[in-house]
């Protein structure tokens, strides 16, 4: 069994079919109450604690989760919002996400991030991509999934103008070594397409926020209006 499902993962690149497939072979259950379903049941994501709205930064309370004046000065994100704390289940979840192929969650997460999504504002969605030599052993990456359903759920425009340059990646690195290797690490396309928006950027988790900065700095260099960002959790 666990032989025909590797093959199965390895011959099917279209990974929503096989995550469909896998469902009915071997149902999800909830990783907080082993519900069958879903790796994150509607209950279960109900009752991840909150952040209260916080500068992503210095962590002091914001409302709207604004980067605060003082963090301002060096930042370049308007907000972040932060759906829930890295913790437990929703660390759970994001690891089963990252290296056991459980991309179906994504749904979940990002019903969980839309209730942070402030509706009177006009976004263009942006994913913050993956590195691809990630994306190439995963099959996916999990921030374009995230930003595809957010986009469902909000009615709001997904342009996918962020692409990476590098490959380098993060694991074990010091955060000189990342700030450094984050320089030129994206790069934009598509410009027209966020020239003077309100972008929202996605991603799933976010630490020191080296990686949301500096897709940020490029955005507004290339002209979007504002950034901001909305991830699913913060330790
Ligand atoms: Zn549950
Ligand atoms: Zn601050």
């Amino acid at each position: 069994m666990q032989l025909a499902l590797t093959y199965l993962q390895h011959i099917n690149h279209n990974m929503s079919i096989f995550d469909r497939l896998l469902s009915v072979i071997a149902p999800y259950e909830c990783l907080g109450c082993r519900t069958e379903g879903s790796l994150l049941c509607d209950s279960c994501n109900h009752q991840l604690p909150v952040i209260p709205p916080r500068c992503y930064r210095c962590r002091k309370v914001s409302p709207q989760a604004l980067t605060c004046r003082p963090c301002r000065s060096s930042s370049r994100l308007y907000s972040v919002r932060v759906a829930t704390i890295y913790t437990g289940l929703a660390k759970d979840v994001v690891w089963n996400l990252k290296f056991h192929g459980a991309q179906a969650v994504t749904k979940q997460m990002a019903k969980r991030m839309f209730r942070n999504i402030d509706p009177d504002v006009s976004y263009v969605i942006v994913p913050v991509p993956t590195a691809s030599s990630r994306i190439r052993r995963r099959g996916y990456d999990q921030a374009v999934l995230l930003a595809r359903e957010l986009a469902k759920l909000s009615g709001q425009p997904l342009v996918n103008c962020l692409k990476r340059t590098n490959q380098s990646h993060q694991v074990g690195a010091r955060r000189s070594q990342r700030l450094a290797q984050l320089k030129g690490a994206f790069r934009v396309v598509r410009v027209g397409s966020i020239h003077n928006a309100n972008i929202l950027l996605i991603d799933d988790v976010v630490t020191t926020g080296s990686t949301l900065e500096s897709a940020a700095t490029l955005l507004r260099r290339s002209g979007a209006r504002r950034v901001e960002a909305l991830v699913f959790a913060q330790p």
